[in-house]
């Protein structure tokens, strides 16, 4: 099974579902792998307006 972005959020799941922000707008189709640990500290968290750690994805076409 392949990974798939959100296309709201960009979190990256295996579900159906994306698990952030409930969409069923989810692409295998996108570049970048963005791994948040601590979004409070992170640059590019905050640039992304992640709010939550996981794995995001930089763009999703
Ligand atoms: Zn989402």
């Amino acid at each position: 099974m392949n990974e798939k972005a959100c296309r709201e959020c960009h979190l990256i799941s295996y579900k159906p579902v994306c698990p952030r922000c409930k969409a069923t707008s989810l692409s295998d189709d996108f570049t970048g792998l963005v791994i948040i640990i601590n979004p409070e500290r992170s640059a590019i968290a905050q640039a992304m307006k992640v709010k939550e750690k996981g794995r995001y994805a930089l763009r999703v076409r």
